[in-house]
Parts: C-alpha cells; sequence; structure tokens
C-alpha cells in the first residue's frame, strides 16, 4: 500500500495512487518566471490540479510515483514542510512593503524566519505567521509563535493554533523593537521547545506549565513594580 514520502514532499491522494508535491514558496512571494516553469512542469509531469494552499504555497495534485523524481529535479526547488513533525509554513502578509496599511516590515522580518527555521525538526509540528499590523492577515492568534506588527514595534504570540482543538494563542512580550530582537526570543522559545522534553504542540505544553512560568522560563522573572516606575532602590 501506497503511504506519504516525506522525503520527497509528496502526500498521498484520496486515490490512493498519486501524490501532491508543493515547492517552498517563502511567503508566498514569487516572480513570473517562476511560475511559469512551475506550470511547464506541472503539464509535462500530468499534474490534474493546481491548488493555492492555506500555507502560501502551489500544491500540484495527481501526480505520479514515478515522476516525482524528475519533476523535483526539473523544478530545481526545494520541496515546502508540508508534513512531519517540524517547522511548516511561515505565513507572511506584504507588510510595508506593499501594504497601505502596513506599520512594520513583515515581509522582510518573514523572511528573515523562514531563512532560519523553515523545514527545522522539532518536538512535533510548528506553524508561525508575521502581520504588518493589527489587522493581522497572517492569522497569527493560530500559530504556534504569531509576529504582529504594532505603532510600537512588534508583538509576540505563543500556543495558538487552528484544527480539531483551536485554541488562541497567548501574548508573550509586547513592544519589541527590532528584528533582532525578535530573532532573539524566537530562538529562545525554539531552543526552549526542543529542551522541553514534551512532544506536545506548543499552546498544550503552556496550558499544562502555566503561561508566567513558560514566560518566566523565556524572558527572566518580571521587573518588580518599583523599577518599572523608577523608584529607587531600598538601601
Ligand atoms: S496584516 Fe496589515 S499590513 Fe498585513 S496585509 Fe493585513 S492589513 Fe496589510
Amino acid at each position: 500500500m501506497k503511504k506519504d514520502i516525506p522525503s520527497k514532499g509528496a502526500i498521498l491522494q484520496r486515490d490512493r495512487e498519486t501524490y501532491a508535491v508543493a515547492p517552498h514558496i517563502p511567503g508566498g512571494f514569487t516572480d513570473t518566471a517562476t511560475l511559469r516553469k512551475l506550470c511547464d512542469v506541472a503539464d509535462k509531469y500530468g499534474a490534474r490540479a493546481l491548488k493555492l494552499t492555506s500555507a502560501q504555497r502551489i500544491a500540484l495534485f495527481g501526480i505520479e510515483e514515478a515522476n516525482i523524481d524528475p519533476l523535483w529535479a526539473e523544478l530545481a526547488q526545494q520541496p515546502g514542510a508540508a508534513i512531519g513533525l517540524c517547522v511548516r509554513s511561515i505565513k507572511i502578509c506584504p507588510g510595508t512593503t506593499w501594504c497601505k496599511r502596513g506599520i512594520q516590515d513583515s515581509a522582510a522580518l518573514g523572511l528573515k524566519i523562514d531563512r532560519l527555521y523553515h523545514a527545522m525538526e522539532l518536538p512535533n509540528k510548528m506553524k508561525m505567521g508575521v502581520s504588518g499590523c493589527m489587522l493581522s492577515c497572517a492569522e497569527v492568534a493560530v500559530k504556534d509563535i504569531g509576529i504582529m506588527g504594532t505603532p510600537k514595534g512588534w508583538r509576540i504570540y505563543i500556543g495558538g493554533n487552528a484544527g480539531a482543538r483551536p485554541r488562541l494563542a497567548d501574548m508573550l512580550v509586547d513592544n519589541v523593537g527590532s528584528d533582532d530582537e525578535v530573532l532573539a526570543i524566537i530562538a529562545r522559545i525554539i531552543d526552549w521547545y526542543k529542551q522541553s522534553g514534551s512532544e506536545q504542540r506548543l499552546g498544550r505544553l503552556i496550558e499544562q506549565r502555566g503561561l508566567e512560568q513558560v514566560r518566566e522560563e523565556l524572558l527572566g522573572p518580571p521587573a518588580s513594580p518599583s523599577a518599572a516606575v523608577g523608584e529607587p532602590a531600598p538601601a
């Protein structure tokens, strides 16, 4: 009986005979030459349908198993991480590069995150999203790690997911001032998750350990109220 072929990014379809493949298109940003090539390859290898996916990819359906290797060789692109326990997709909105409502550069930050983390193996699947404003077109509230642009910088959410047991993400930290600071916090979240010893999805792990505990483990103890209002420390 045929099965998915994760190493080739090939997902067995409902007919139990043919496969879907979807090249990695970071953030869904592409160009006409890439799309022409994709169409040529789809025609040559008998794709029965093309589908724009929720992960901002283009899937080719109905590919025969014997055509998977030559298709990838001709396409010369990496498969999108659509299955398996890894960082799946980084959903990215157009942000200040294109969108008139954008207030932060979600495209630049999202593509950096994609280069660092796409397909990285983790204890469970992980999705990320980066939105350039609080309208949140990249759906950060249902991502394991969601980054949202605000007038004061970036707000970072953790633990959201859609699926059969949907969960809205918790805000981890607000007013993060730079891309580098966001990347440093994401690195801490990823390291913490890898070392957690848990195979649960991030949101379930947060529920188990408690958000405040997780926040302290990721960011350190909260600042004391006196420090926050600038009162002198006791002598
Ligand atoms: S989240 Fe904001 S910046 Fe991004 S596409 Fe939507 S409206 Fe535009």
